[in-house]
């Protein structure tokens, strides 16, 4: 099947977080057709497998994407549709890369998979972990313009601050109320965070997702990207303090909802040498090593399996994530097809 036709038809199966069943059933089709080994799990990832043993090559691309869809469309040397950047483009490179090892004497196992829910809680990737696949080398499917190398994200802590107060008549001078207690307690989670450093890459940005309060109960849901060097729970007990450093009459609590440390790859591993001279035979360029302020599929993958053999690398611009221009340089995905299939060659054969 032509690249590019699968790549628009895939497009064309929409599948928003939540709503990834269609393509799903689509993906594990084309797998079936192409060869590989499929099966759907119990929450819609398809896997595909082609060969046996170690090592085993992952590669990982999410089946979701943000909710609005673009209608599909070739302008020049560009494809429209929603999720060509983020992530159909590059998983879709993936599987095309992947089945040209259909049939071939493989020295080890090939693994290529479409996940579901990454825009979401990564359900997709959890269920991959928690179904014990462990890999040797793993290439997750995002957006890196095909010449480069993602090589760190920062990890998330996503929590909510729940005030109480005890309940008083509000023009009481003494009264504590729990909306003003909630803007303290985000005050003081936002000077504890900036006592980290200032590098963007260091410090944990802080935003609020919501918030909302009354005379007695309050809260305000929080999400932080957790910096490099740091885990998650160092930077959740400096929170808790911040925010528990007042007196009997308000109590803070508060509730995780998810979290995950960054991830940062070794840049010795021979994963990212294979990257490095297939990119530089496909493009003719140097690839460029990056290290990503937001968070992916790999963050739960690498630290799960403690590897530093973990990258992300797929076609497209990442400045079109989410965006309604979302838009892939035929000439980039094909490109990023012939990176994989090369760095795929360079670790089974
Ligand atoms: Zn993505």
């Amino acid at each position: 099947m032509d690249p590019l036709d699968f790549l628009t038809e895939f497009l064309n199966t929409y599948s928003p977080t939540g709503k990834e069943n269609e393509a799903s059933k689509f993906l594990f089709r084309k797998m079936q057709d192409f060869g590989f080994d499929a099966r759907i799990d119990q929450v819609g990832n398809v896997i595909g497998k082609i060969g046996e043993g170690r090592p085993v090559i992952f590669l990982c691309g999410h089946i979701d994407t943000v909710p609005g869809f673009i209608p599909v469309r070739k302008v020049g040397d560009e494809v429209f549709g929603r999720g060509a950047v983020d992530a159909k483009g590059p998983l879709a490179a993936m599987i095309m890369a992947a089945r040209e090892f259909v049939g071939e004497k493989l020295k080890g196992t090939v693994v290529v998979a479409g996940v579901v829910d990454e825009e979401g809680a990564s359900k997709g990737i959890k269920n991959i972990i928690a179904s014990g696949l462990e890999a040797d080398y793993a290439i997750f499917g995002e957006p890196s313009n095909a010449r480069n190398i993602v090589i760190g994200y920062k990890g998330r802590l996503h929590f909510i601050v729940k005030v109480e107060t005890k309940i008083s008549h509000p023009a009481s001078p003494v009264a504590r109320n729990a909306s003003e207690e909630v803007i303290n307690a985000w005050n003081r989670i936002k000077s504890v965070l900036a006592e980290n450093g200032r590098s963007k890459l260091r410090s944990p940005s802080c935003s609020i997702m919501s918030i909302k309060g009354g005379l007695s109960e309050a809260e305000v849901e929080v999400s932080i990207r957790v910096p490099f060097g740091v885990t998650w729970r160092e930077i959740f007990d400096k929170v808790n303090l911040a925010v528990n450093a007042v007196d009997e009459e308000v109590k803070c609590q508060l509730e995780l909802i998810d979290a995950v440390d960054p991830y940062e790859s070794n840049k010795r591993s021979p994963l990212i040498d294979a990257f490095r001279k297939a990119i530089k035979d496909v493009f003719e360029e140097e690839a460029k090593l990056l290290r990503k302020t937001g968070t992916g599929d790999v963050n739960y993958y690498g630290n799960w399996l403690n590897i530093g053999d973990a990258v992300t690398y797929g076609p497209g611009d990442p400045r079109l994530d989410h965006t309604d221009e979302e838009r892939i340089k035929v000439k980039d995905y094909l490109g990023a097809i012939e990176v994989l299939r090369r760095v795929i060659r360079l670790v089974v054969f």
